[in-house]
């Protein structure tokens, strides 16, 4: 008869035989409740239909892959590298936003973005998906900006200034970020700003893998709805979840990637920029690429 210990290893190496194959989300038999499921009947209709499927596809995966072509954009094979240290054999491979599941064959149009998005805060209701709603969390940080924005920020995860007021990026980083967005000639209401969880890591620390995947859905949702022209990815956390991949920021840096049919920036974290601000000039030239993409300028500093 097998052990309790070889009965342990059976079920850790199915478990983890099951999320190789894209599958998450498991259930104890019985009454517990299936905290993944997402509620769809208090779902305002029709709006929501679509981004409704995009989150219930993921209980779906693996999907085929319609990767939007960008120019000079690498191919995933490109990140398939070998993993090259303990914390990352110790983290199943990340799966880029693309593959997570096809784009919408129907975009939501620009005036009905608003409302599209409030389906998906709603479809989020008082999430318990994951660990992170047990670990004094307050409040949900879903995302900021306008629905219509061409630029999206994307970041780690809420802090406590974050937590204490549902928005994203309104502490010392958020300053830093307003800063960056003025630099770049915009308003920080012109750009839309989300994270890749929505709720605070207890002592700040990097959402798992976990915390990151099952949040996933909602953000890569929120990107359908958005389809802004450009994403930054801030931080590394961002690049693995977004990109798919696990390798150093400054090797993701100076490239164009392609996700959920936006060109991606990868660029230092403002976080990272106040504790070494001598960072911030790297920083800018990031910035500076995604202002020639989208056409702007930055702007004139008022003659003294
Ligand atoms: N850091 C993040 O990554 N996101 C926030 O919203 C705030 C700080």
């Amino acid at each position: 008869m097998a052990t309790n210990e070889e009965t342990r290893q059976a079920v850790r190496a199915y478990v983890d035989y099951l999320r190789d194959l894209g599958v998450y989300d498991l259930y104890r038999r019985g009454d517990a409740p299936a905290v993944s499921k997402i509620e769809l009947e208090s779902v305002p209709e029709p709006v929501v239909a679509a981004v409704a499927a995009q989150v219930a596809a993921r209980e779906a995966r693996p999907v085929q892959s319609t990767v939007i072509p960008v120019d000079d954009t690498p191919p995933i094979e490109a990140f398939d590298q070998p993993i090259q240290n303990k914390e990352q054999a110790a983290m199943p491979r990340p799966v880029s936003f693309d593959l997570l599941m096809p784009l919408p064959a129907e975009r939501v149009a620009p005036a009905q973005k608003a409302e599209a998005l409030q389906a998906i805060q709603e479809l989020i209701g008082d999430c318990t998906r994951c660990p992170l709603a047990y670990g004094g969390r307050r409040k949900i940080v879903f995302g900021d900006g306008d629905p219509n924005a061409e630029l999206m920020f994307v970041g780690e995860g809420p802090g406590a200034d974050e937590d204490a007021s549902g928005v994203p990026f309104v502490g010392k980083a958020g300053q830093l970020l307003n800063n960056m967005i003025t630099a770049m000639g915009l308003r920080r209401e012109q750009v839309y700003i989300a994270n890749i969880v929505k709720c605070r890591p207890p002592g700040n620390r990097t959402p798992e893998y976990v915390e990151a995947t099952t949040c996933s859905p909602f953000l890569l949702a929120q990107i359908d709805v958005v389809q802004p022209k450009v994403i930054v990815a801030l931080g590394g956390t961002a690049a693995t979840y977004l990109l798919g991949v696990k390798q150093s920021l400054s090797s993701l840096r100076g490239q164009w990637y392609g996700v959920r049919g936006a060109k991606v920036a990868v660029t230092y974290h403002p976080a990272f920029l106040l504790r070494d601000p001598r960072m911030k000039g790297e920083a800018w030239k990031d910035l500076q690429r995604v202002m020639a993409e989208l056409g702007l300028k930055a702007p004139q500093k008022p003659a003294n």
